[in-house]
């Protein structure tokens, strides 16, 4: 068990040894006062505390409460006891509001004992200073409740340090200040309720309460619009920086990224529509890159599979919404989810499935701004993948696959350079031409001699593997680059790799004949070797000089055999 969970349990231990106690202790000492008749005006201030932290008020993204201006009039009308019990009762509702699932249960009992060594503290201080509890003028009044005010201030913050600490989390001055003023701001308020209940009764609690929640109710409609412009505005950036990736895993990481940063989301996977499946593309696990090996899913199947067909995105709250929907993987705890279409050209290409612990972690809001980004994300992945082809393309050989003259050209450039600044010790270059070829062609047909030279282009890869890089120079040409190999070394590869091809026959079909018979052609090939910096000092001669090995040391040698350079 780590320290966390530990010190969650521990808080359910420090709760039943404090509170109850505590609150049985305080009835004791200090009894409700002034409570006969007051029936009803003290269930309306019940009421009140229960609905007044239903709607809190997000300033800078701190949400604040306004639960005190309440039970500090509970408190200098009936005594600490109902004050107490008025503090607990809000506790309810704040958790509601705050979506606490069973993950977070711990912030019970801390809220509570928290709360209530809050209500005991401010009490005592109160008490202190001589205040009594009861109607009074406001000038006997005010200087006992700021001192209750500025305790029950203080000894929030000072507890909300000590009792988050082993949760590390961090409060900022900002909290604090929130804190401060909040709580000053609304002491006329207080005040106003506490002697106009001695005026008209519960009736003063329903005059105060009604404007106070429906200011709180416009300024979190405010306050929810402001949220979504904000929302919308990230969402634009966003979808900017997504158009200027060109690389797919480039879109990818930083789709999950951004999204992750702006959506509470622990678990995040983008699938792709590949023929009739869903295929995992990136798989996010509490930010961490997890591998994709997970089944495909099959249209109509599970959350994933009913929005690709839909095309319609869903949202879950909790696990008992999506309970019997579900089908293959789904990680451990999940509560909320997001799941929305990657539409493109009016076809769903894919879906992001989005996931997290929390009850309620979503709002509607949010699927809205998640379906724009996933538009977004569908355009970027098609520009990447288009350009990645595009690449590709350009740099290979369209009939064997190969790296093409250009890109080995780009290439030298840059090894040469490598080399030039010592990043590199030598570079071997090998140039092979097949013997004869021509003779092949005409023998058994030009679509024979392309069978060659694809069966001999997969021989060189599979030769070099990640050694070095193969490409094709031009007609039957190749090159090899092989970084920090020596000549050699080289020498001993390319010797390998003449009897690769000269000890086992290509397979062709010849397409002179008729019935494209399957035929073994055994060929041979000559190939030279030169290597920098001994041989050459550059790009152009390295590869001179290798040809003239290739020319002079082997084919007028007598073809079939490997030459170096030599000078
Ligand atoms: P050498 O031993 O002197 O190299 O003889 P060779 O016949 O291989 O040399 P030459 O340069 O005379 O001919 C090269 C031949 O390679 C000519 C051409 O038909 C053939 N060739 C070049 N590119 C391709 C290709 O893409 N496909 C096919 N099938 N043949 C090609
Ligand atoms: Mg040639
Ligand atoms: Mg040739």
């Amino acid at each position: 068990m780590d320290i966390v969970t530990k010190y969650k349990r521990l808080l359910w231990i420090l709760w039943v040894c404090i509170v109850p106690a505590g609150v049985y202790c305080i009835y004791q000492f200090f009894p409700p006062e002034n409570i006969e008749g007051e029936l009803w005006n003290i269930v309306a201030l019940f009421i009140l505390a229960s609905i007044v932290p239903l709607i809190p008020i997000t300033i800078n993204g701190t949400t604040i409460f306004f639960i005190q201006w309440v039970t500090l009039v509970g408190f200098i009308k009936y005594g600490l006891f109902v004050e107490v019990l008025l503090f607990q009762i809000s506790i309810i509702p704040v958790l509601i509001r705050m979506k606490i699932g069973k993950k977070d249960g711990y912030r019970l009992p801390l809220s509570s004992t928290m709360f209530f060594l809050v209500s005991l503290f401010s009490g005592f201080c109160f008490y202190l200073v001589g205040g009594i509890i009861g109607y009074q003028s406001i000038s006997s009044l005010i200087v006992p409740i700021l001192v209750y005010q500025i305790a029950s201030i203080l000894s929030n913050q000072l507890l909300l340090m000590l009792f988050y600490k082993p949760l590390n989390r961090k409060f900022t001055y900002l909290d604090f200040s929130w804190d401060f003023i909040s709580n000053l701001v609304m002491l006329p308020q207080s005040l106003t309720l506490f002697y106009l209940t001695y005026e008209l009764g519960p009736i003063a609690t329903v005059l105060i309460g009604i404007p106070f929640i429906s200011v709180s109710i416009i300024l979190r409609l405010y306050n929810s619009s402001e949220k979504v412009n904000k929302y919308l505005q990230k969402a634009g950036e966003f979808g900017r920086q997504l158009a200027e990736s060109l690389q797919v895993s480039e879109v990818l990481d930083l789709f999950l990224q951004k999204i992750s940063k702006i959506l509470p989301v622990e678990y995040a996977y983008i699938l792709d529509v590949k023929d009739d499946e869903l295929v995992l593309l990136r798989r996010i696990e509490k930010g961490e890159r997890k591998s994709n090996d997970l089944p495909s899913m099959k249209r109509n199947r599970g959350i994933c599979g009913s929005v690709w067909s839909s095309g319609k995105p869903v949202m879950y709250g909790s696990k008992t919404e999506w309970k019997g929907t579900t089908e293959g993987y789904m990680p451990e705890g999940v509560e909320s989810i997001l799941c929305v279409p990657i539409i493109r050209s009016q076809k769903v290409r894919g879906v992001l499935f989005l996931a997290s612990s929390k009850k309620a972690a979503y709002e509607k809001f949010q699927l809205m701004i998640v379906d724009i980004l996933c538009s977004y994300f569908g355009v970027a992945i098609e520009n990447a993948r288009h350009h990645e082809q595009t690449k590709h393309n350009s740099e290979r050989c369209a009939l064997t696959k190969l790296y093409n003259y250009r890109y080995f050209e780009s290439l030298l450039t840059l090894e040469c350079n490598h080399l030039n600044i010592g990043k590199r010790e030598c570079l071997s270059l090998i140039m092979l031409d097949i013997d004869h070829f021509k003779r092949i062609n005409d023998e058994y047909g030009h679509q024979s001699g392309n069978e060659i030279l694809i069966q001999l282009a997969n021989r060189l890869t599979n030769c070099i593997c990640s050694s070095g890089t193969v490409a094709r120079y031009g007609g039957e040409e190749f090159v090899i680059l092989l970084p920090d190999v020596t000549k050699n070394e080289a020498f001993e590869v390319a010797e390998g790799i003449r009897k690769t091809i000269a000890n086992t026959p290509f397979i062709v079909h010849s397409d002179l004949d008729k019935k494209r018979r399957t035929l073994e052609v055994g060929i041979t090939a000559s190939i030279g070797v030169a290597t920098a910096p001994g041989d050459a000092d550059d790009t152009l001669a390295l590869i001179r000089h290798a040809d003239r090995a290739l020319y002079t040391g082997a084919k007028q040698a007598g073809r079939n055999r490997v030459a170096e350079y030599v000078k």
